[in-house]
């Protein structure tokens, strides 16, 4: 293979990279007004686009757009979405694929009537399954992965629709929290080794689903449980039933969602709020990299709970030393590198008054390609710190996640390329420290080893064929004098 098509493999697996958000009612009559207020809740899942598509057992009704939740729903939009079921869907994904076809819920209408799709996660085989499906005429919609799951719906022998969804999730490999919603049911379903949350609640009567509870927060909606890895949960009009029709595999629930990305006030996993492991994290940093300082302060807003944490375990005070700009998106949205660097100062500010003549320890969760830290590093040193001290509440990032979460590929990672002391110098800090990774799985509840934690440690809980490592851009060509 040259390196020209292997540039090419790269840049394609990159469109099938994404994060997002889901929510699902049944039996409420204001089954789209819910979601909404669902989607609204985890929009830090995903900010590029967003969909609902509600039903009355007949018909499907539908939204789409791009932005934010809400710029895209108007009340007269919402009153638009009839019946008393809906499934609804955030998108956060790379650039390239920016496009409303991309937004879910997918929606099609097939032998078993209206069927809309709506996935959390990231599939390893989809562009393997795609290329098949391909061959036997499928014809695609979108970039999206999700898409092949309703293919493999539509190509199943299976009686019934329910024995085609277990058919087709048979045969995907990778991370899927997922809802469909069929005329006469909603079915969500978490993937056997349980990558991503997938949470169950009940409101006024009605069946809820969220990627995670903070969604059920803000409609007073009681969060039930979570959706177990492997199972999956049909409502109907009779009420709930539970299937676990996969084999079981080990749990590997994604540690990045307590890292960084669910949100503070969720329980995902089992956990009490997330808030409460960030702080722990902080708390276990400033034990494992300890340093003389004046002030702590947070990379707002994903480091705030780990910089108290990390304050209160170090007995140094803490201050909001960088003021965040809440109205503009998260930088690393943002597809090109010169937009990211000036994106940083479009999110955050040094606050003087805090800074001046101080020593001070920053804490963020993560360092990702470095360019965020380099950045806040100049901008606390220009506000008159005499010294910056990095405190990282998580290991290096040195994989990319091909189970959800937008990390860019090994080459562009510092921490896969560079050593501590490097990436001290490139962020020009007068010390940095990352939080060990059996500290950082010490935090987390439970055992150890029912977390995927692929992208601090480049070990994947799920092994990739040939061809999946082709199409995920995972293979180097041997240099052809040795071949
Ligand atoms: P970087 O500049 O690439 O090192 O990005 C690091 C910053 O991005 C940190 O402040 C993190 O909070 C944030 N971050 C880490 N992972 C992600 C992600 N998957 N999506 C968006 N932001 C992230």
């Amino acid at each position: 293979m040259s390196l020209i098509s292997q540039e090419s493999i790269r840049a394609s697996s990159d469109k099938f990279r994404e994060e997002c958000a889901v929510f699902g009612v049944y039996g409420h009559q204001e089954a789209a007004n819910l979601t909404y207020l669902g989607l609204y809740a985890l929009q830090h899942r995903g900010q590029e686009g967003s969909g609902i598509v509600s039903g009355d057992g007949e018909r499907f009704f539908q939204r789409k757009g791009m932005g934010l939740v809400a710029d895209i729903y108007s009340k007269k939009t919402l009153k638009g979405l009839l019946g008393n079921r809906a499934i609804g869907h955030n998108r956060y994904s790379t650039a390239g694929d920016s496009d409303l076809k991309n937004v879910q819920p997918l929606t099609v209408n097939f032998a078993f009537g209206n069927l809309a799709l709506a996935h959390n996660g990231n599939l390893i085989n989809a562009s393997v399954l795609r290329g098949e499906l391909e061959a036997y005429g499928a014809i695609f919609q979108s970039e999206s992965d999700s898409e092949v799951i309703v293919h493999l719906i539509a190509h199943s022998q299976g009686d019934t629709l329910l024995d085609r969804v277990i058919d087709a999730l048979s045969l995907v490999r990778g991370a899927y929290s997922l809802l469909l919603l069929a005329d006469d049911y909603l079915i969500a379903t978490r993937d056997p080794y349980g990558f991503r949350p997938l949470c169950l609640g009940r409101y006024k009567g009605s069946w809820v689903v969220a990627s995670e509870t903070c969604a059920f927060d803000l409609m007073g909606a009681e969060f039930i449980r979570e959706i177990e890895p492997g199972e999956l949960v049909v409502i109907n009009k009779s009420g709930m039933t539970s299937y676990h029709p996969f084999a079981e595999k080990p749990p590997a629930q994604c540690v990045f969602e307590y890292v960084y990305f669910a949100r503070p006030d969720s329980k995902i996993f089992g956990s009490n709020a997330v808030y409460s492991i960030r702080k722990a994290l902080g708390r276990q940093l400033a034990k494992e990299c300890p340093v003389d300082a004046d002030v702590v302060i947070p990379v707002p807003d994903s480091g705030v709970p780990a910089a108290l944490g990390y304050s209160e375990g170090a007995v140094i005070p803490f201050e909001l030393g960088l003021t965040r700009n809440h109205y503009v998106g998260r930088t690393f949205i943002e597809p090109e590198q010169s937009i990211r660097h000036f994106g940083v100062k479009l999110k955050l500010n040094a606050v003087p008054d805090i800074l001046k003549g101080k020593r001070v320890i920053v804490v963020d969760d993560s360092i990702v390609r470095g360019t965020t830290s380099r950045k806040i590093v100049k901008m606390i040193r220009q506000a008159g710190a005499s010294e910056v001290h990095m405190r990282i509440s998580s290991p290096p990032v040195v994989a990319p996640c091909f189970y959800g979460i937008d990390t860019p590929t090994q080459k562009e990672l510092i921490g896969a390329r560079q050593s501590l002391e490097n990436i001290r110098k490139y962020i020009t800090a007068d010390s940095l420290g990352y939080l060990s990774l059996e500290g950082m799985l010490n935090v987390a509840p439970g055992q150890a080893s029912h977390y995927c934690s692929a992208c601090f440690t480049d070990q994947y809980p799920i092994s990739f064929t040939r061809a999946e490592q082709l199409q995920l851009g995972l293979f180097e060509p041997v240099p052809s004098s040795s071949q």
